[in-house]
Order: structure tokens, then C-alpha cells, then sequence
């Protein structure tokens, strides 16, 4: 999300006549994009600050904005708690800070600048903002408020233009992206995908953060018929038992969770499956953690992302003890990494002779290709066989937990004829 965040705003700047993404040396402004989801993102944001008011005495003339989900969460305290930061604004409501920008710098515009030739194969799109759900741990539906989705003519028009600059791929964007409704026409997600999959040009789609209730046939049959929408889908369970389900008010069963992973895998063939764990909520017992233990030997997800549970001031679980210590907390975490590495190694080994497709994003310290495979994961080409830009189909040789390594590599489908991804597809891996 903070990614979309950056790239709207640096289209925004660019409107008013700066040249975004400068170099920190040459810069006037600083803008920092925050997260507040949990407590050490808060800190880095601190970190950070104090690193830019090194940089911000060095030259007179220099600012530091501040925008992203701590800005709304600290509010103008912050400008108390920090002297030299100069401008403070909601991201979901920026004109009266470039307003401000135009006041103070008119002299120096020239009108809008061209944005810097895009060297991005991939971008992120926000279809949505805010987010209905109120799991009792989050502080997104506090910062990011109710949901709104912007009409699909809009969000076709943005991914029009970037694949124009050279975007090959791009990633949809909602805190709860499968309860998409266009506001006119009340068209879902599987519509949104159809309308995104037919602009010519466009090589892959994805589409990010699905809550399982909201995880219908209909999408995953959309994933299925769709020649650009890739065969990965990040569906986060947060905890593999009901009791801890129920406490972080996430208003479904393991059993119900099982059963649309079922539904999905059945639909979608060669589908790769990622999710959000949270460890060490509050009151987790053993026996409720061990439930989440079982969930991932028996999913055997493609990837985990792993948390501790981090105390968010306002939320409906800070009113609950934080009673499981750090150190239970850190043990549950490194229990469940050791396990996932093993199942994320497993499964990339038995990729071993398949064909992947890899959209190449650029080349390893030591001279390789690199990109990703539909599925999502990292692969690594023989040195000299392809650059960035290009898509490539090879044979898996052989896997780690994080990347798979690819030989006889050839064009990928999606760059034969056409220049479209409307070739067949390559056999999953
Ligand atoms: N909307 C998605 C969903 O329904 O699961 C997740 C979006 S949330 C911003 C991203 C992830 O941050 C969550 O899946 C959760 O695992 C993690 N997260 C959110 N609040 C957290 C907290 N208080 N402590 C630890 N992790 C948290
Ligand atoms: Fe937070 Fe996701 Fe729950 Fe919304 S659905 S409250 S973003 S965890």
C-alpha cells in the first residue's frame, strides 16, 4: 500500500513541477510514507526521521513531510514531538499539502514535469482504500477508515497509461481487495480482473490483501479463465484455531478456511498459496498455537509471513492483557520459520523439471537473470540468457526454500507474436 502511496504521489509532484525520486543529496523535500500496523514499523518511521533531520541541516531550504497511516493515527502531536518536521497530511486527501507546495515554490515551476522515463516493469494499482472488517488487533480500519472503491473505467485508465510507460505487470491493491464494488455499477473483483486482463500490453496481474470471506467461486474461477491473472493467491489465515479466530473477531472457522483453500486449489491448477500468521495474540495458549502449527503442515503453504502480535494502542485487543511474553512470543515465531522453510523447500523442490514462465526484473550481483514465475517466486537464469523486460519460460534445475534456479531457458509465451500474455500458458511451477 505505501508503494501505491509513493507512486501517486510522485505523479502528484510531478504535476506541480517537481521531479520526484531525486536523489536525497539533491532533493528539497523529504517524504516520509509510514505504517502504523505495528509497533516496530513505528520505530523505524523514528529512525528514519532522526537519519532525515541529519539531512535536513545540511542545507538550508530542505523540508520533511510526513504522510502514511502514522499521520493519521498520531495526528498534529506529532508535529509537537517533532520540531523539524514541516508538513504533516492525510494521503487519502494531499491537495491542500500540494497546495501548499505551489505557494511556497511557484516561482520555481515550470508546470508539470514529465515524469522520469519509467524503468518499472511492475507496479501496484490501489483499487480500494479503507477497510469494513474490525479484526481486533488491527489499526488499518482507524487510519485507513471505511472502504471506497474507485470506479473500474478509472482503475483501466491507470493501468492503460502505465503499461504505455513500460509496465508489464501490475498488482490491484485493497487492505480487503476481494470486497471490491465499483460505486456506479457494483461490478466485484472477478469483474475488475476481466476488465484489467483485456488492456492490451498487459503481461500479469495480481491482485492483493483477499480476506477469506470474502474469497468466492467466482474469483477463483476469474483467476482460472483469465490469460493475465496469475496463479497466486495471498489469503491470510492469521491462526489455525477457532477460539483465537473467534477472539480476533476474523467471523470464520478453520474448517470454513479449509474448505475455500480447497475450492481454490481445485479451481486454480498450479496455484500458489501464501497467507499472514500472527503468533502470541492475546491469551494464545499452547493448545491454540499448536492448532496453528497443524494449519500450516496441513495447507503447506508456498509462503508465510510471520509476525509476533504488536499491542495497538485504540484497537479492541488492547483492551485485552498482552500476556504471552517476548520470548514465548519470538519461540512460537522461530518454531513456526523452521517449519515453513522445510514445507517452502519441499514444495520448491518438487518443481524440479517443470517449466517455469519468469518475468525478468534484473541481474543478480554475479551476472544472472533474475524475475518471478507466475506463482510468485524468485528465479534465478543461466548468466547472459535473457535482461530485464524480457519473459522468459525455462526448466526448473533446481530449488531452495526461497528461489528456484532455471535452465533451457526460452521466450516466454506472453512475448511470442502478439506481445501479449494471450498465448497459451506455461506448464505451472
Ligand atoms: N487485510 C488483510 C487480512 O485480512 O488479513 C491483512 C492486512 S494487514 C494490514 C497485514 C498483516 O499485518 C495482517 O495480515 C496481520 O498478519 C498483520 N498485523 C496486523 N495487525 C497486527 C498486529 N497488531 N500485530 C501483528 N501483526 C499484525
Ligand atoms: Fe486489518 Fe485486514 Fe482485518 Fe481489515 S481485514 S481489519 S486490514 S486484518
Amino acid at each position: 500500500m505505501n508503494d501505491a502511496d509513493h507512486e501517486m504521489l510522485a505523479e502528484r509532484f510531478a504535476e506541480v513541477g517537481f521531479l520526484p525520486d531525486c536523489s536525497l543529496d539533491d532533493a528539497d523535500i523529504a517524504v516520509l510514507i509510514t505504517c502504523a500496523v505495528r509497533q516496530n514499523a513505528e520505530q523505524k518511521v523514528f529512525g528514519k526521521f532522526r537519519e532525515l533531520t541529519e539531512w535536513k541541516r545540511g542545507r538550508p531550504g530542505r523540508a520533511i513531510a510526513m504522510t502514511g497511516c502514522m499521520a493519521v493515527e498520531h495526528g498534529s502531536s506529532l508535529l509537537r514531538k517533532l520540531p523539524d518536521l514541516d508538513y504533516l497530511f492525510d494521503v487519502r486527501d494531499c491537495d491542500g499539502f500540494f497546495a501548499r507546495l505551489q505557494s511556497i515554490y511557484a516561482s520555481d515551476l515550470g508546470g508539470r514535469l514529465p515524469m522520469p522515463a519509467s524503468d518499472r516493469l511492475l507496479a501496484f494499482v490501489s483499487v480500494m482504500g479503507g477497510c469494513n472488517e474490525m479484526c481486533t488487533y488491527c489499526i488499518v480500519p482507524f487510519v485507513r477508515g471505511r472502504e471506497t472503491s474507485r470506479p473500474v473505467t478509472e482503475i483501466v485508465d491507470d493501468v492503460s497509461r502505465l503499461v504505455e510507460r513500460g509496465v508489464r505487470e501490475v498488482t490491484l491493491l485493497g487492505q480487503n481487495v476481494n470486497s471490491y464494488c465499483d460505486p456506479g455499477t457494483g461490478a466485484g473483483l472477478p469483474e475488475l480482473l476481466a476488465a484489467v486482463d483485456s488492456v492490451p500490453g498487459l503481461w500479469r496481474l495480481r491482485f492483493l490483501t483477499s480476506h477469506p470471506r470474502n474469497a468466492v467461486p467466482a474469483l477463483f474461477e476469474a483467476m482460472r479463465d483469465l490469460p493475465t491473472v496469475c496463479e497466486q493467491l495471498h489469503l491470510p489465515v492469521q491462526a489455525g484455531d477457532d477460539g483465537l479466530l473467534r477472539r480476533m473477531r476474523r467471523l470464520y472457522t478453520v474448517d470454513e478456511y479449509l474448505a475455500k483453500i480447497g475450492a481454490a486449489r481445485a479451481t486454480v491448477p498450479g496455484l500458489a498459496l501464501t497467507t499472514d500468521i500472527i503468533v502470541g495474540f492475546c491469551g494464545e495458549s499452547e493448545a491454540e498455537f499448536l492448532g496453528t502449527e497443524r494449519l500450516l503442515s496441513d495447507v503447506r503453504y508456498d509462503t508465510v509471513h510471520l509476525q509476533a502480535y504488536s499491542v495497538r494502542p485504540g484497537t479492541a485487543a488492547a483492551r485485552r492483557p498482552d500476556d504471552v511474553p517476548l520470548e514465548e512470543k519470538k519461540r512460537r515465531l522461530n518454531h513456526l520459520l523452521d517449519l515453513q522453510r522445510r514445507i517452502a523447500l519441499e514444495r520448491n523442490q518438487a518443481l524440479v523439471g517443470r517449466v517455469a514462465e519468469v518475468l525478468i526484473e534484473g541481474t543478480t550481483e554475479d551476472g544472472r537473470p533474475f524475475g518471478r514465475t507466475r506463482q510468485g517466486k524468485i528465479a534465478i537464469l543461466p548468466a547472459g540468457s535473457a535482461v530485464a523486460g524480457e519473459l522468459r519460460t525455462g526448466t526448473v534445475a533446481g530449488a531452495t526454500a526461497w528461489q528456484l534456479d532455471l535452465r533451457a531457458v526460452a521466450p516466454g509465451a506472453g512475448q511470442e507474436g502478439s506481445g501479449s500474455a494471450r498465448a497459451s500458458r506455461p506448464e505451472a511451477a
